[in-house]
């Protein structure tokens, strides 16, 4: 049984590019309609500027500030700018690392910004960052540290039960629909910490059939943990929402903030 529309405004999406959908007002309208809160990630500097304008309304779409390691060499130069816009928001990502890339440099140069940008935000220690770590696990675990100022979410992590141990408990987790439908990702999200699980489309980057996924699919995610923590769909959710809010309450809140908001979930303080 699929979970029902009822539970839709206490998931959050921590994970979603929701600008790059073919019809992002469309998408942007349904999700307030739905009246779910995403974070939206951002691929570049300049990405998070329109965005941040564009997306004004509805409030529970949240801009994230993003440098997308893929593209590390171009983006590497506004490093600068990104730093000066970090002050401006609480949402990061999609930064990281991605050892996809063999080039030994680039990944040099991927590890040099993603340090710049932990710094900065562990400065401001009000963060909120979604980070990318394909093949990369242990370096952005080694990178981020067992005592972060701000919250650290690993988006759809692919790395190795190993290393999904060595994390440290404050580390955040966000699965997907995808992740929920493969042998591997299952396994993964086993050996999670239940209370550090959080949730992301990714979309729209994931599909579900011929059409990408959006944010209120993540009716399937909750229906998986349902069935794995044998309680009711609005229980897993009511979970899923109150680890969210564990992992960023007592972070400062920062110019942005929407707790004052009446269209927002209670998620931060
Ligand atoms: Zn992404």
């Amino acid at each position: 049984m699929t979970a029902s529309n009822a539970i839709l405004p206490l998931i959050i999406d921590t994970h979603c590019h929701l600008n790059l959908y073919p019809d992002p007002d469309a998408l942007a309208a349904r999700v307030a309609g739905d009246r779910m809160t995403v974070n939206l990630v951002t691929n570049t500097p300049d990405d998070y500027v329109q965005c941040k304008t564009r997306f004004a309304k509805p409030c529970a779409i949240r801009p994230s500030l993003g440098m997308i390691p893929q593209h590390i060499q171009e983006l590497a130069g506004c490093i600068d700018h990104y730093c000066e816009l970090l002050r401006d928001t609480r949402y990061i990502g999609e930064i990281g690392l991605d050892y996809v890339t063999e080039c030994e440099d680039e990944r040099r140069l991927q590890r040099k910004i993603l340090e710049r940008i932990l710094a900065e935000c562990a400065n401001q220690g009000d963060k909120i960052i979604s980070i990318h770590s394909r093949r990369a696990a242990d370096d952005v675990l080694a990178m981020v540290g067992r005592d972060f100022p701000g919250t650290i979410i690993l988006h759809w992590f692919s790395g190795s039960e190993a290393s999904l141990n060595r994390a440290c408990d404050t580390i955040c987790f966000s699965i997907n629909t995808a992740m929920v439908r493969s042998r591997r990702g299952k396994v993964l999200i086993r050996a999670m910490n239940p209370d550090r699980i959080l949730t992301e489309t990714d979309g729209p980057f994931i599909h579900i059939g011929e059409r990408a996924a959006e944010p209120r699919d993540l009716r399937l995610v909750i229906d998986f943990l349902a069935r794995e923590w044998q309680c009711s769909q609005i229980d897993a959710a009511r979970r899923v929402q109150q680890s969210y809010q564990r992992a960023t309450v007592g972070i400062a809140a920062a110019p942005d903030d929407v707790s004052s908001c009446a269209c927002t979930t209670p998620s931060e303080s």
